[in-house]
């Protein structure tokens, strides 16, 4: 479902990485999704969702730091 207009610009990205738009589950922005996560809150809470670009790298800087 294209809902978007081709630019031709990126398309050759698009072809091996199709851009995914969706909410981040971590800040809550509308941002390109790197990956899917889970955060565990607690042994029973947990919650699985896209995890924006920008999270993504914070976090993986996170864990290299510590
Ligand atoms: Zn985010």
């Amino acid at each position: 479902m294209a809902w978007y207009n081709a630019t031709g610009k990126e398309n050759d990205k698009s072809l091996y990485e199709t851009p995914v738009i969706d909410r981040c589950i971590f800040c809550g922005n509308h941002e390109k999704i790197k990956c899917e996560m889970t955060i565990v809150f607690s042994e029973f809470e947990t919650n699985t969702g896209p995890m924006c670009t920008r999270c993504y790298h914070a976090n993986s800087r996170k864990a290299l730091l510590k």
